[in-house]
């Protein structure tokens, strides 16, 4: 079991007891420990250097309190550090699913393979038949997994919405076609698109869901990622949102046992804000992100 980043510091604090205000050489063994524990918890190594300045900054010249040991002085500041930069400074609403526009309102899902996309076509369908009391279609363009279109028609049944049917052997741009006209055709308000997938980010890939982007021109364009993938979020989030303009995050696979640094490396490396999380293969895991409880999570 990992320290949390609270006994990691109580272990260093001892050298500071007595002195009344955090300063640059006090602080040094606490923040070994704090770039440590981040470390620990996957975030990735350029996040944790800019986190560690910004920490170093509002921490020098704070005055210890003398209920609070310096360790709990700094976690505290690391704590708000963390869920500032999760998300914590953005208003309310922008974590809130944007629906504002004629319909059907169009969200594309994009990431990896595996990251969980299709379940979370469902998830979100799911969502937002029941809360937001919405009309809702999907439709896969997947066409290299046949397994995935009939993935989406499976979770898309056990969802309770419904489904619109496509095949490997037509082209994605027509099948986001055909999908948009029968949604408008049926006055659906939502329409989720399903995208490829790739173990890697490949060229083709991202030029194929670029082209499906620039022709739905969605309302929400999620970049699905996996938190279990640690490190690997940066590089992943960066292409993506290099390739497109995201308009926010949804982090999946938060019930592992990881401690969740990926949602603060995308959080940092996209801009965008993570609207939802998913906490379970089941189609009720799924929630609105919560950065005060990824920040605890972080820290352990
Ligand atoms: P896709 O390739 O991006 O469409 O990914 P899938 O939707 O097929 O998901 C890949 C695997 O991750 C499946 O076994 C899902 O059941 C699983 N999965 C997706 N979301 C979650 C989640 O939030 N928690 C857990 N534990 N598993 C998930």
């Amino acid at each position: 079991m990992l320290d949390s980043l609270t006994q990691r510091l109580t272990k260093v604090v001892k050298t500071i007891r007595g002195q009344a205000r955090l300063t640059e050489s006090n602080m040094q063994d606490m923040l070994r420990e704090i770039r440590i524990a981040l470390l620990e918890a996957d975030v990735a190594i350029p996040v944790v250097k800019d986190l560690i300045a910004r920490i170093k900054e509002k921490a020098l010249g704070t005055e210890v309190q003398t209920s609070l040991t310096p360790g709990q002085a700094l976690v505290g500041i690391v704590h708000d550090e963390l869920t500032k930069v999760i998300g914590g400074e953005d208003p309310e609403n922008v974590r809130e699913i944007n629906l504002a526009t004629q319909p059907p309102a169009i969200i594309l899902l994009a990431g990896l393979q595996g990251a969980g996309k299709t379940t979370t076509a469902g998830k979100l369908g799911k969502w937002l038949k029941e809360e937001k009391k919405k009309k809702v279609l999907t439709v896969s363009a997947d066409v290299y997994r046949p397994a995935a279109i009939d993935q989406l028609q499976t979770v898309s049944q056990q969802a309770n919405i419904d489904f619109f049917p496509s095949t490997p052997n037509e082209k994605p741009l027509d099948i986001a076609r055909k999908a948009l006209e029968y949604a408008k055709l049926h006055y659906y308000d939502v329409l989720i698109v399903d995208t490829a997938g790739r173990l890697a980010i490949d060229e083709q890939m991202m030029n194929e869901v670029s082209d499906l982007e620039k022709f739905l021109n969605p309302i929400e364009t999620f970049f699905v990622v996996d938190a279990m993938v640690g490190q690997d979020a940066v590089n992943t989030a960066k292409a993506f949102g290099e390739k497109l303009p995201l308009t926010g995050v949804i982090l999946t696979k938060v019930d592992g046992d990881s401690r969740g640094g990926a949602a603060l490396s995308v959080r940092m490396v996209t801009g965008k804000p993570i609207k939802f999380m998913g906490v379970g293969e089941k189609l009720n895991g799924f929630q609105r992100f919560d950065p005060q409880a990824m920040a605890g999570r972080i820290l352990g």
